[in-house]
């Protein structure tokens, strides 16, 4: 007589995990290593520096999870690890640019607000430099972009070389860059923004192009408690008295009363 449910070994039920009973190949073909491993990179490794194998998926092992992916049974979707790093990562490129490594413009806006309201609380100053390229656009024209993009990798490393590492570089946008100096007056400020400015013009002509091309002007403003500019005028006022550098000639720093 025909049993009314199947009959299942206990001892076999209990290694049998879901998803892995029956590994089909398709058309037959078992995955190539190369694209399990190339799946099992991009879930990655565990802190420990070995294989989750957290079953979180269904799948008992990262191999066979990568497997059945491979296969078109399974999506990386499935595996939470592999979310979380991709969610790292989309973070991490939201902070930092591409191109230079300095922060972004969304980390600089945070980062201003927190210094204004760091200010408003200890009464200690910090200073903004607004930086951009003088001749960027004739770099590119001349040299091509790839020269223009090594141009702009190079000031970038110069702005970040003369800052502590509490204070804050960051890539405005094109060719324009912002620095953050915390607890820095006016007078702070234009030191390091020499500094800045005199090392780009070094740097150009290391890199071999002719003297006065690759340069820089800066635009410095200082926010002092209590006396401003309003939080979103800091870079407004430095960004003014960048444009001062620039009518001065270029290769010039200057402040909201005067060029150096
Ligand atoms: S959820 Fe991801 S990390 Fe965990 S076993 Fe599955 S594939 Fe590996």
């Amino acid at each position: 007589m025909r049993a009314r449910a199947p009959v299942i070994e206990e001892a076999v039920a209990e290694g049998v995990r879901i998803g892995e009973a029956f590994l089909i190949h398709r058309n037959g073909v078992r995955p190539s290593v190369e694209a399990v491993d190339g799946v099992l990179t991009e879930i990655g490794l565990a802190p420990n520096g070995k294989p989750w194998d957290c079953g979180a998926c269904g799948y008992a092992t990262c191999r066979a999870f990568a497997e059945a992916a491979v296969s078109g049974r399974t999506t990386l979707k499935s595996c939470p690890p592999y979310l979380d790093k991709q969610a790292r990562q989309a973070q991490l490129q939201a902070a930092v640019d591409g191109l230079t490594g300095l922060a972004t413009y969304r980390v600089l806006r945070d980062r201003l607000a927190s210094e204004v309201a760091r200010s408003d609380r200890t009464g200690d100053p910090f200073a903004t430099l607004f930086v951009d390229l003088d001749n960027f656009k004739q770099v590119n024209d001349r040299f091509g972009h790839e020269a223009g993009n090594a141009v702009l990798r190079s000031a970038a490393r110069e702005c970040g070389a003369h800052i502590r590492t509490t204070d804050l570089a960051a890539r405005y946008g094109g060719d324009e860059f912002v620095l953050v100096l915390v607890r820095t007056g006016v007078q702070g400020a234009l030191v390091v923004a020499d500094k800045v400015r005199q090392g780009v013009e070094v740097m150009g002509r290391d890199l071999g192009y002719p003297t006065g091309l690759v340069t820089v002007s800066i635009g410095v403003a200082e926010f002092v408690a209590g006396r401003g500019p309003e939080t979103e005028d800091v870079l407004v006022a430095a960004d003014r008295a960048l444009y001062r550098a620039k009518a001065s000639g270029r290769n010039q720093v200057a402040t909201g009363e005067r060029s150096t």
